[in-house]
């Protein structure tokens, strides 16, 4: 007789388990309460995917900063090149871009998430669009999942429900309730790879404004050390600071006590100090005569001058011919250094990432089997673990589900 396997959330955790316990010769249901499977993996990279890391296992592993060695054994069951071997042979070519960071060659999200469909439906497993509401447990026997209008029953369960960001997609924590169900510890979810909030007025007076090729680095104001330097792109909010290199930031910065953490701009990274004050002296002596507010057009952005001005408390109307050594220097320190403090983290709906969720201790990592409820799996994000920016995060997901769908096709 198949072993009956049942899995909850039609995910990149969810789809990798159901399929591989299909093919490993389950009997396998896999529930996901919206109508089409994989919403989250439709939007991840900006809607072209960033499957994976093109990268070996240590590195693979010095990108998770929550709970690494818990990643262990599934990445050395499926490794980062195996999703790329995967996604090829279901017909999604794929290309390496900077970083490592793996795409299909289509940059279509769409694709990845209809390649897994179909692997899904292609290994036999069904695909039920309903609502799981609960698991069915008796007697510390986990017997199947009770969703709004039936009971289904199975040899074991494989809970893939992802974390609690991004809710619009599904992922509204109901992992988390199952598992404390079934008795386990869910660490308190958080947000990573999300949004900075700042009460500094000049992100208000910035909003909108993208800067390209930047370097940024955050300080913790406690120990004094720089935490995170990065080079790339970052955008001023109402609320504070956003894009690539502020989220990637964000999972470095552990402890968000209100002010624990300042972020510095080098608006100007290309040139030092020295150039910087030539290139002023330059820019100064062409517009002698004019107000240096309208001198700095060529430097910066044009919304950048009156705040970098009132940082470095020059009047805007100054005459260039007037501007002191004292004041250039300010303007150089400005450019170079522009501290932003930061006040917290936006909310977790607004995270790409859950930090926290089902407690690693409880969870076998070679199997995913859970310690305490027989028969009962974990794959994905549901799990205390998560991942820097790179494609780090849907590796943890493919890698987990493999494992899960493998073991659970043999419970
Ligand atoms: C904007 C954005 C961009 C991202 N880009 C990338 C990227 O490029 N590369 C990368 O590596 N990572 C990226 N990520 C992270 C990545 O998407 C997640 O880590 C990954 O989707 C987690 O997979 P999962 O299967 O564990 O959970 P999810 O993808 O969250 O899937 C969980 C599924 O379970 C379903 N579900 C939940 N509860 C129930 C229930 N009670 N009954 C039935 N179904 C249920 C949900 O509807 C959902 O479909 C991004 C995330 C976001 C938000």
């Amino acid at each position: 007789m198949k072993n009956k396997v049942i899995v909850i959330g039609g995910g990149p955790a969810g789809m990798m388990a159901a399929g591989v316990a299909a093919q490993n010769g389950a009997d396998v249901l896999l529930f996901e309460k919206n109508e089409k499977t994989g919403r989250k993996l439709l939007i991840t990279g900006k809607g072209r995917c960033n499957i994976t890391n093109f990268c070996d296992n240590d590195e693979f592993i010095s990108n998770i900063p929550t709970n690494p060695r818990f990643m262990y054994s599934a990445i050395n069951a499926f490794s980062t090149y195996d999703t790329v071997a995967f996604f090829e042979d279901l017909g999604v070519a794929t290309k390496v871009e900077r970083g490592n960071r793996v795409f299909p060659v289509s940059d279509k999200a769409m694709d990845v998430c209809d390649a897994m469909r179909s692997f899904v439906l292609n290994s036999g497993a069904k695909i039920i669009n309903e609502n799981v509401k609960a698991l069915v447990i008796k007697d510390g026997d986990l017997k199947g999942v009770k969703t709004e209008s039936n009971t289904y029953y199975s040899d074991s369960v494989i809970i893939a429900t992802g974390g609690k960001s991004y809710p619009k997609t599904g992922s509204t924590g109901d992992g988390y309730i199952f598992a404390k169900s079934a008795g386990h510890t869910v660490n308190k979810p958080t947000p990573s790879l999300v949004p900075l909030v700042s009460d500094d007025d000049f992100c208000k007076e910035l909003q909108g404004l993208a800067l390209k090729n930047v370097a940024v680095n955050v300080v913790d104001e406690i120990t004094k050390k720089e935490i995170y330097s990065d080079f790339g792109e970052m955008l001023f909010t109402h609320f504070g600071l956003s894009g690539p290199t502020i989220l990637s930031a964000s999972a470095h910065m552990r402890d968000m006590s209100p002010l624990r953490y300042s972020v510095h701009i080098d608006l100007k990274p290309a040139l030092d100090r020295e150039t910087l004050d030539k290139r002023l002296l330059k820019d100064f002596s062409k517009f002698i005569n004019k107000d240096i507010v309208n001198a700095l057009v060529e430097l910066m952005p044009k919304s950048l001058i009156p705040v970098l001005l009132n940082l470095c408390g020059i009047d805007p109307h100054t005459k260039c011919n007037s501007i002191t050594v004292k004041q250039r220097d300010a303007i150089v320190d400005t450019l170079k250094n522009l501290t932003v403090t930061i006040k917290g983290f936006r909310p977790i709906d607004e995270a790409i990432i859950t930090c926290g969720g089902v407690c690693v201790n409880e969870i076998d990592p070679k199997t995913m089997r859970s310690k305490i409820t027989p028969n009962l799996y974990y794959a994905g994000e549901v799990i205390d673990v998560d991942a820097y920016t790179g494609g780090f995060n849907l590796q943890i997901a493919f890698s987990t589900g493999y494992l899960a769908g493998i073991n659970a096709s043999q419970s």
